[in-house]
């Protein structure tokens, strides 16, 4: 079983994401791939009551004096008060100020640009924004969120993102949307083919910058955003800021109003710890814990490769176990559908790589299990915050291998 000896806690403050470097570099030993991780750093128990910090917010849905019907579908979606980054940037964003907004993924961040920005289409139906995000995943769930504001409302959308049919794309975009949503490579390549006229953008969103720059989309995205008119208002957030970052800002925004929101540390709510396991018996252990149908409610394992975790996904099916996995190599359409089904709860095992679960907001995930080894301290945290979302607990398990 596993051992539960000791706990680490990790650093939290104001940078919305935890302190990773000062982990990195303190163990250099090699492992096969990516950077050696001290298996102690994956061992820490859940704070055993978890804080709700009183947030302290000035405005209510309603003094924002959004269009009724707007209004009736955030409160539709059992928003009853702004969260904090909500509270500071929505009035700012509705009088058309630059917005540098430090926080991630959890804070509420989208609805904190797609309400006003929903409610400026109302006014000006002539308005065009682009909003650009790292990964096609993030890329949909944004167009999801804005999609669940507009019931009843004359908004119109289009999403271009890889992996995804470019010709319905490029028929969508031709029709003029209000938003255009997409990952910078789409975006680009919808650029060079004179699909995509940037000067006809007012407003640009620029969201998961960090990710985006670890992604190596820095060029595409200063291609994309010279062409916009620089009478343009732009809505830039980011979890960390740092000299490239900074940057950015500094050529992007002007007069910015600076949104940051104190997030608790995710880790916080997530009881980690180890299981040591020989390798040839690694699998046999999963199957083992995921038997425990009660306790492994819906469960997201990581595996280091697209090929990993295919062949640990067909493995566990062929077990009985109901499962699916997304990674790089899987039809953009196929992704959709189980991410889908796993945040319906219909599947309850999700196999997947870093890449392909980054920034997801998956309700309610009990588990998070690190079959294979993150490359880093940075992807551990991100894995593991995909559960232990909101104010539930969560449980992240680390399967280190022993020598023998
Ligand atoms: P985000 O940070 O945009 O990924 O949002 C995280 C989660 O918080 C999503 O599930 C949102 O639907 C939810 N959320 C955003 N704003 C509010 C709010 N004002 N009240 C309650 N839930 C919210």
């Amino acid at each position: 079983m596993y051992n539960n000896s000791g706990s680490r806690r990790s650093t939290s403050g104001y940078s919305a994401r935890p302190n990773y470097r000062k982990f990195q570099n303190r163990f250099p030993k090699k492992r096969s791939f990516g950077k050696y991780i001290d298996p102690s750093l994956f061992i820490k128990k859940a704070a055993d009551f978890i804080k709700i910090e009183e947030e302290i917010t000035k405005y209510n849905f309603e003094d924002f004096k959004l269009d009724p019907i707007l209004l009736a579908n955030v409160k539709a979606k059992g928003y009853i008060k702004p969260t904090p980054i909500q509270d500071q940037a929505i009035l700012q964003i509705m009088n058309g100020k630059d917005v540098l907004g430090i926080a991630n993924t959890g804070t509420g961040k989208t609805a904190s640009y797609a309400i006003p920005l929903i409610q400026k289409i109302l006014e000006n139906p002539n308005k065009r924004i682009i909003i650009l995000a790292p990964t096609r995943e993030l890329a949909t769930q944004i167009k999801q969120d804005i999609r669940s504001f507009t019931p009843g409302l004359r908004v119109f959308i289009a999403l271009a993102i890889g992996g995804a049919f470019i010709r319905e794309q490029i028929m969508d975009i031709r029709r003029g949307p209000n938003i255009l949503i997409g990952t910078p490579g789409r975006i680009t390549d919808l650029g060079h083919r004179r699909v995509i006229d940037f000067t006809k953008f007012d407003t640009v969103v620029l969201d998961e910058v960090d990710r985006m720059l670890d992604m190596g989309f820095v060029d595409d995205i200063k291609t994309i955003v010279d062409q916009i008119p620089a009478s343009r208002q732009t809505l830039f957030f980011s979890a960390t800021v740092d000299r490239k970052i900074e940057v950015l800002i500094n050529t992007f925004l002007r007069d910015p109003v600076k949104v940051s929101v104190k997030t608790t540390d995710a880790s916080d709510h997530v009881e980690q710890n180890v299981v040591n396991v020989s390798r040839h018996e690694k699998e046999e252990k999963l199957c083992e814990l995921l038997s425990k149908k009660e306790e492994f409610k819906k469960v997201l394992i990581f595996g280091a490769t697209k090929m990993m975790v295919e062949r640990l996904t067909v493995s566990l099916i062929r077990q009985g176990f109901n499962a699916d996995s997304i990674h790089g190599d899987k039809p953009q359409h196929k992704r959709q559908t189980v991410l889908k089904l796993f945040k319906e709860d219909r599947l309850n095992i999700l196999v997947a790589t870093d890449v392909a679960a980054r920034g997801l907001d998956i309700p309610d995930v009990s588990h998070v299990i690190n079959y294979d080894q993150p490359n880093n301290y940075e992807d551990y945290c991100h894995r593991i915050g995909r559960t232990g979302r909101g104010n539930s607990k969560g449980y992240a398990l680390t399967f280190v291998e022993n020598r023998y």
